[in-house]
């Protein structure tokens, strides 16, 4: 039978398939079992309004690997391909968004991010081309009498002709390439390689992935073998059957089918942490947009965090299929600490479902998540007072910054998470609680910025307000000042530096005489003074805010001697 020539674009997709350098190559495998799983997907479907006499259990996938003939094969009972399907279904890609994709891209995705859209959503079947130098496609549709086998070497074409299969369903044969000098694709004909890749890219594939494997076990001891204490056991190998998948992803349950054990155990494993996590957020999610996500808070801040080695985002599945490792876009970076997944039916798998719409999905959900973290976090807040400071002494600063940057477009959803030390409750306060103790005369929310809480109580500029009875939050992180200033104020009160020149004291009409009285006395001296100082301030005066200290600084400008000093350190 004469060979036909794939479609032109399907051509220049399996080109690229073919001569990959993409170093996930691996991802092939996720590929064909998906596409298993969506053609058993599709018989079951049937099941359900017609009566095929099939019953959920029977469906399966099935690994087999011959290794003298470097084949990889995998089997479904699906519901199989016609010749005419085969011919429309793997002789061209349809509607192939990801190849269109890929060219409106063409000048913005030179070399690797190209390739990293193949590693992400997958062009399916061809994907294959990445490690088999020929494939065979055998199947029998559902209904039909003849089954035939689809055969390519790549791009030279395919031919499709008659053959023999018992049951419905589809196999297909991968025959892996040579190995060459820097790449080894042998390894996907080793039994621990397949295992490992079902775990980590398809290990919630709904249907079993079977696969014989062979195993050890120990040999019983004879008697006289048990009373020699000199004796070793012996192991003997065997060969079974296994399913290498779990199925059901612990996401997918429902929650109170989950030990609190269980969570901590999947995190543990998942996100390679010793330590249990401070909080877990659990949702299930169905309406316009339905995923489940699960997410977790650490109970400690990764020892990469504050740097740029470390990377924000939730895995992404779609049905149960790994996607991508880390998705950035699902989380702000306020609260790139938290570590998980989302698992959206919503999303294809494929890119050909067009990459915008895809995208909005993926805003809308990670807009809601954005939501369920933060309300998870106040829960905390209000509920477990001491569970909440340790949480905000490990991503607090984070929190901060994050009313601080993206020109504070965030610091409303972030400035009631926040905390500082108060110096009148000796403890971290949120905004709300300081506001709430606020006196009947006071204009402002006061801060001293300094080195830390000790120095800070010490600092003469505090004195007077303390005097008054205010509360002072101590910022003791140069980001703090920042903050305030993007945050701007809270329930319409406005920050104010313990530094700044005025701070809003209103004086009796005594004060203010004698005030003025003592700045006429000693205006020469402040002159004197001033003129002593060479510079290094633009005005000396008396001060009413000094109780046990003969002097301070204060500034009448915008911002805080603190906040002048970090400034000033940012070379220019
Ligand atoms: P997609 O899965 O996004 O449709 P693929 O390139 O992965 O794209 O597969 C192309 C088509 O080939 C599928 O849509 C399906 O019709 C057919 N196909 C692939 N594998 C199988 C299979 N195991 N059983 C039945 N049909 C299959
Ligand atoms: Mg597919």
């Amino acid at each position: 039978m004469a060979k036909k020539q794939f479609k032109a674009e399907s051509k220049r997709l399996l080109d690229l398939m073919i001569n990959s350098i993409y170093t996930h190559k691996e991802i092939f495998l996720r590929e064909i079992i998906s596409n298993a799983s969506d053609a058993i997907d599709k018989l079951y479907y049937l099941t359900l309004t017609e009566n095929t006499g099939i019953s959920r259990e029977d469906f399966y996938i099935r690994l087999a690997v011959d290794k003298d003939a470097r084949s990889l094969t995998i089997t479904d009972n699906g519901i199989g391909m016609t010749k005419d399907e085969m011919e429309n279904n793997l002789g061209t890609i349809a509607r192939s968004g990801s190849l269109q994709f890929k060219e409106e891209n063409a000048d913005k995705m030179e070399g690797k991010d190209e390739i990293d859209i193949i590693g992400q959503f997958g062009v399916g079947f061809y994907s294959a081309f990445m490690v088999a130098s020929k494939i065979q496609v055998i199947s029998k549709g559902y209904g039909q009498d003849q089954a035939y086998m689809w055969e390519s070497t790549g791009v030279d074409g395919y031919s499709i002709t008659e053959c023999d299969k018992d049951d419905v369903g589809t196999q297909i044969i991968l025959y892996i390439k040579e190995d060459t000098e820097d790449e080894k694709y042998g390894e996907y004909l080793q039994e621990y390689k397949i295992k490992g890749l079902i775990k980590k890219y398809s290990d919630y594939i709904r249907y079993p992935i079977k696969m014989n494997v062979e195993k050890h076990k120990m040999k019983e001891a004879t008697e006289e073998q048990k009373a020699d204490k000199d004796y070793t056991p012996e192991y003997e190998t065997y060969r079974e059957d296994d399913t290498l998948n779990s199925m059901v992803p612990i996401w997918k349950k429902s929650k109170g089918a989950i030990t609190e054990e269980e969570y901590n155990q999947f995190y543990k494993e998942k996100f390679f942490d010793f330590e249990d996590p401070a909080k877990v957020i659990h949702t299930n999610v169905e309406g316009v947009s339905t995923y489940n996500a699960l997410m977790y808070i650490p109970a400690r801040t990764p020892y990469n965090y504050y740097t740029k080695e470390y990377e924000k985002g939730l895995q992404l599945y779609s049905s149960g299929v790994l996607i991508m490792e880390k998705c950035a876009d699902l989380l702000p970076d306020y609260f790139s600490f938290v570590k998980g997944l989302v698992d959206s039916q919503d999303l294809s798998l494929n890119i050909s479902r067009e990459m915008l719409q895809h995208d909005r999905q993926l805003k809308a959900i990670a807009v809601r998540l954005e939501k369920k973290i933060k309300s998870e976090l106040i829960e905390m807040l209000n509920t477990d007072r001491e569970k909440y400071e340790k949480f905000f002494e490990n991503f607090g600063m984070q929190l901060k910054f994050g009313a601080y940057n993206e020109y504070g477009m965030h610091k409303d959803a972030v400035k009631e998470l926040l905390m500082f030390y108060s110096s009148s409750e000796k403890k971290l306060v949120t905004f709300s609680e300081y506001v709430s103790r606020m006196k009947e005369d006071q204009k402002y929310i006061y801060y001293a910025c300094g080195e830390s809480r000790e120095k800070l109580d010490k600092q003469p500029q505090t004195e007077m307000l303390k005097d008054k009875g205010y509360e002072i939050l101590y910022c003791t992180d140069e980001i703090d000042e920042f903050a305030f200033k993007t945050i701007g104020s809270i329930e319409e009160k406005q920050f104010k530096s313990v530094s700044s020149d005025d701070l809003g004291i209103e004086e009796t009409a005594e004060e203010k005489e004698a005030l003025e009285k003592q700045k006429e006395e000693n205006k020469d001296l402040f002159e004197a003074m001033k003129e002593a100082l060479d510079g290094k301030v633009s005005e000396v005066r008396v001060s009413q805010r000094l109780k046990s200290h003969p002097v301070c600084l204060t500034s009448n400008g915008e911002i805080s001697i603190e906040m002048e000093k970090v400034l000033n350190s940012i070379p220019a």
